[in-house]
């Protein structure tokens, strides 16, 4: 495979579920895909709602570790003195994390589900059985997916009328509810789009500079990291989702074309490493034409 200086400057950011995984949850398959855009000169940044915990096992099956972003941005954790951008020269490494700590999130959020009398339930409230159960992960994973710094998934928050109450509530306080592909979760006033513009911003000052952005993604939490891209992937699991499919992807479409800078928009049928890798490998022979 030969390179050119754009493609071996791209730099992609990427969801997990639903986009660089799937149902059959394939992390060494996950990380063997991000090692080989790594081996194509690009560097991908994975980023996720998932917690630090669960990530971490990611970054085990990787031969070259990269940062990632958890909790829908919620944290950076950089890894410890890793090489993962050509050519840099200062990098930071441990963790970053902004936002209110979760027991205060919790509390806040047990508390407004008493003042608007509305159902839902946290993870912080669920035993390691219970998630697993709603999840369908593993018992072990079901306990890391608990170990959470700053953002809570809420399960049975089912109707619309209690999803904009809370909303509305919770932006009084400067938090935010965000729905991934399963769960609605509660943050922070920080998305996924602040931590990469962070990362962004910290290459930008290096010799390395990305110049050309990738972003991958399927859901509503995606759409921020995803309007920030020259080139928005937009995945779609058709065997998994049972939901509005189209027409989440056409307002997601949307969205993206009325974003200040509108990225280039690819539609993706399919997740998981194989149909991700071949979405990236597309783009980036596009880039090596253009
Ligand atoms: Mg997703």
């Amino acid at each position: 495979m030969c390179f050119n200086a754009v493609m071996q400057q791209s730099l992609v950011f990427t969801d997990l579920d639903g986009t660089l995984l799937d149902d059959r949850y394939d992390l060494a398959g996950a990380a063997d895909a991000l090692d080989q855009v790594h081996a194509m000169g690009a560097v991908a940044i994975p980023v996720s709602s998932k917690t630090r915990a669960e990530m971490l096992l990611l970054r085990r099956h990787q031969r070259h570790p990269t940062p990632f972003v958890f909790e829908n941005g919620a944290g950076i954790d950089w890894g410890d003195a890793q090489h993962w951008a050509p050519e840099m020269s200062t990098m930071p490494s441990g963790m970053t994390l902004h936002g209110l700590g979760y027991a205060q999130l919790c509390q806040r959020l047990i508390r407004l589900r008493n003042e608007l009398d509305i159902n839902f339930c946290g993870f912080s409230e669920l035993s390691a059985e219970k998630v697993a159960e709603l999840t369908k992960l593993s018992l072990v994973d079901a306990g890391l997916a608990k170990r959470r710094t700053a953002s809570e998934p809420l399960v049975w928050l089912d109707d619309q009328q209690s999803v904009a109450k809370l909303k509305q509530a919770l932006a009084k306080h400067d938090l935010l509810l965000q729905k991934g592909g399963r769960f609605y979760t509660a943050t922070s006033l920080r998305q996924k789009n602040d931590a990469v513009s962070e990362i962004i911003a910290l290459l930008n000052k290096q010799s390395w500079r990305p110049r050309r952005v990738i972003v991958c993604g399927d859901s509503p939490n995606d759409l921020s990291m995803l309007a920030l891209a020259d080139m928005a992937l937009l995945f779609s699991d058709t065997v998994s989702d049972h939901g509005d499919t189209p027409g989440l992807r056409k307002r997601m479409k949307e969205y993206l074309i009325n974003a200040a800078n509108p990225p280039e928009v690819l539609e993706v049928n399919g997740a998981g490493h194989e149909s991700w890798l071949t979405a990236i490998d597309s783009s980036l022979s596009d880039l090596k034409q253009n």
